[in-house]
């Protein structure tokens, strides 16, 4: 355990002697690796093997074509999909498919869809589905302030859905499933828009996935869908052709102008995950790594910091937590962004401070908030803290 003396004393001292790099906790867009960061730098300039800034490269090139299937061979091989999905690079971001979902799998049937909800974006992705047809919520959360998930068996789900919705990973609240929702024969659609590419998962238990990159794996821009074919098949006609997975899937994502830029980071981020980190499963490790040094770090410091969210349920992504007063909390999230900890102020629906821990963060970045959590709770700590015990 450190001492105080082997603390600097002041927050400018503080960031003076110890930091020279900004660590970026941000909630979305997150945190990207830097290595990644300089090739996109680079492209930027001059697109690898061409002559031309990849800001002005035709979607239609064959380098672009190249780019995209390598960004759909690596997911592929990082998730082992099979042929019997397709990927589809998609623009409008998680809430473009707060709509498209219900476009595809539930306009004109005369089925109803479950729906979880869990927290702030599954209330706005079942706001949308309500405008598409009928709704079943098989749980809400609200009641309990969005502090954890279902049970397995607390749900009250409808064996004849079209399809069951939920988020694995409630980015703003910090809370993740840490098991598989849903019936056996209802198709299940997940969004995965802060926890895709964090570890590895089955596909064969999903017939849609759909996860925007700014999260976890590139810049705002593209949207991956990964869809079984026999939801393509089965999808109504006449749908407005930017919404239809079908032209999308026939197209191979270039049926209006791509994100170019989004798809090139994003693939280099893949590419990153299989040839440096060395696959997901690794990649697992690390984060759990990260996130068992935080929430150990809340957990330990006699219940200065306090995280919100149930234990059983919380997220490897997001950390969230206050401090035993909101003014110690907003002392903290300033002493931390003059510190070098940037992007810890909670979402703005909720307050309070979230740490999130994408890919991209580094364990040493989340060693470092660690050990300015430790000097600012013995800064600040000891006094409030005993109030705290006795009250
Ligand atoms: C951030 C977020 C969204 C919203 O995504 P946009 O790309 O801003 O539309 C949707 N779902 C989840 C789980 C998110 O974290």
């Amino acid at each position: 355990m450190p001492t105080m003396c082997d603390y600097p004393q002041s927050v400018e001292e503080y960031s003076d002697t110890s930091f020279s790099d900004l660590h970026n906790f941000s909630g979305g867009p997150g945190a990207l690796p830097q290595v990644v960061l300089q090739q996109a730098h680079e492209a930027i300039i001059k697109a690898p093997g061409t002559n031309i800034s990849l800001l002005g490269v035709s979607h239609r090139s064959h380098w672009f074509q190249n780019v995209l299937d390598e960004a759909e061979f690596n997911i592929r091989t990082l998730l082992n999909v099979p042929s019997s999905y397709h990927i589809l690079f998609l623009q409008g971001g998680g809430t473009m498919q707060f709509s498209m979902v219900p476009v595809n799998l539930l306009r004109g049937g005369n089925q109803c869809a479950d729906y979880l909800t869990t927290g702030y974006w599954s209330k706005k992705a079942l706001t949308e589905a309500r405008k598409e047809g009928t709704i079943h919520e098989a749980w809400n959360g609200e009641s309990d302030g969005f502090r954890r998930l279902p049970e397995p068996g607390e749900c009250r789900f409808s064996s004849g859905a079209a399809y069951l919705h939920y988020i694995s990973n409630e980015t703003v609240e910090g809370l993740q499933f840490p098991y598989l929702p849903g019936l056996r024969g209802v198709r299940r659609v997940c969004d995965m828009s802060s926890d895709f590419l964090s570890k590895p998962f089955d596909i064969s238990d999903y017939a849609v996935i759909y996860a925007h990159a700014q999260k976890n794996m590139g810049p705002a821009g593209v949207t991956i869908v990964i869809v079984h074919e026999d939801v393509l098949q089965d999808a109504p006609q006449n749908i407005p052709s930017i919404m239809d997975y079908r032209l999308f899937a026939q197209h191979r994502s270039n049926y209006n102008t791509p994100p170019v830029f989004a798809i090139y980071t994003m693939m280099l981020v893949t590419r990153w995950l299989q040839n440096d980190v060395g696959g997901l499963g690794n990649m697992s490790d690390i984060n759990r790594r990260k996130a068992k040094t935080l929430y150990g770090a809340i957990d330990s410091s006699y219940g200065f910091y306090r995280g919100t969210a149930c234990h059983a349920h919380r997220s490897q992504m997001n950390a969230t937590f206050v401090l035993p007063t909101p003014d110690l909390t907003n002392l903290f999230l300033v002493s931390a962004e003059q510190a070098g900890f940037v992007g810890l102020t909670g979402h703005r629906s909720l307050g309070g401070i979230r740490a999130s821990l994408y890919n991209g963060v580094t364990v040493q970045a989340v060693e470092d908030l660690v050990e300015f959590m430790d000097w600012f709770r013995l800064q600040h700590g000891t006094d409030d803290l005993a109030g705290v015990q006795n009250g």
